[in-house]
């Protein structure tokens, strides 16, 4: 019913692909991030918001044709059933219920299990067969709470009253919530944009997700000091550039679920690490699969053989997929 391929998962039956890396005849897309929402298929199956998101990063043309799934919609696919349900990642973002003769499969793409009020949560669902990612599968990894790291940032802005402090945050799911959590914490100054998520931060927030006062971080190189104090949040590429260097005394961020690994942040020059993660870290992964209590576990990409070995070891039989072409730009 569902196989790996090189183009990704292939269900024979409906003739379709989940999260295709290659440009195929019919997609199922779980979410927008860019290595699983490709433009160039000949149609896409996924979430309205999916869908706008797609639209807004890759133009009207990215496919052929389009269909929206509502949330619990019993879609059939040449005798297969498929149903999208939230899997709490990113706006929009879906885990795929695939069923026939009985058989259930899930397919979970990247998902969470923490509080994030930019997207609807995580909703496990019954099933035969759960795909799951394991970015950060291995027990080293464990994601504080995001409301404590977010408090790290204004203690560095009582303490650094003067610098400007660039936080760095992928353009979907990331940036938007670290605004939500800045402002959840109690922050009603303005907050700047980078031009690269001035799109996606506007849907967001006609999607009904609050964001507050947002201004364009534009900067004249005459007065760099009108940002002495501010935080500025931007895509964590455009801070090697000269843009990031008009700043006043800038102070570079980072919200990454990678800031736990301390010689990553040292390597990109981040001075202050923020640990804001969009997928499961290792005790929200195992939580998961215990929950969902699956007759088999299959791991897409990321650390799959810790995850794999633990599955075994819980007596649930559990295969590596080795999919590539899954770097998420989610975190
Ligand atoms: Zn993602």
């Amino acid at each position: 019913m569902l196989h790996p391929t090189p183009a990704g998962l292939f269900c024979p039956i409906g003739n379709f692909y989940v999260d295709p890396v290659r440009p195929v005849g019919h997609a199922l897309i779980t979410h927008g991030h860019s290595d699983h929402a490709r433009a160039g298929h000949g149609s896409v199956l996924a979430t309205r918001q999916t869908l706008d998101i797609m639209r807004i990063r890759y133009g009207e043309d990215f496919t052929g044709s389009e269909q929206a799934a509502g949330w619990g919609e019993e879609i059939v696919i040449d005798g297969v059933k498929v149903m999208f349900k939230p899997a709490g990642h990113v706006l929009g973002s879906a885990q795929i219920l695939i069923e026939k003769d009985g058989l259930r499969i899930v397919v979970s793409g990247d998902y969470k299990r923490g509080v994030d009020p930019t997207c609807a949560p995580f909703e496990p669902i019954p099933c035969d067969v759960f795909i799951t990612e394991a970015t950060f599968g291995l027990p080293v990894f464990h994601h504080p709470d995001p409301k404590t790291e977010i408090e790290k940032l204004f203690t560095s802005l009582e303490q650094f009253p003067e610098r400007s402090h660039l936080v760095g945050a992928y353009a979907l799911g990331k940036a938007q919530r670290v605004i939500r959590l800045i402002r959840d914490g109690g922050y009603s100054e303005p907050i700047y944009i980078h031009g690269a998520l001035a799109r996606l931060c506007d849907y967001y927030q006609s999607q009904g997700i609050e964001l507050g006062d947002i201004r364009p971080a534009t900067i004249e190189k005459s007065k760099p000091a009108e940002f002495a104090g501010a935080v500025v949040v931007g895509p964590p590429s455009a801070f090697q550039d000269r843009w990031a260097r008009r700043f006043n005394e800038p102070l570079i961020s980072f919200a990454s679920g990678w800031m736990m690994v301390r010689q990553r942040a040292k390597q990109g020059g981040v001075e202050l690490p923020l640990v804001v993660s969009d997928h499961c870290d290792w005790p929200e992964l195992l939580m998961t699969i215990e929950e969902i209590a699956p007759q088999q576990v299959w791991v897409t990409h990321g650390r799959e053989e810790a995850l794999v070995r633990w599955c075994e070891l819980k007596g649930i039989p559990a295969r590596p997929l080795h999919l590539v072409g899954y770097e998420d730009e989610g975190d």
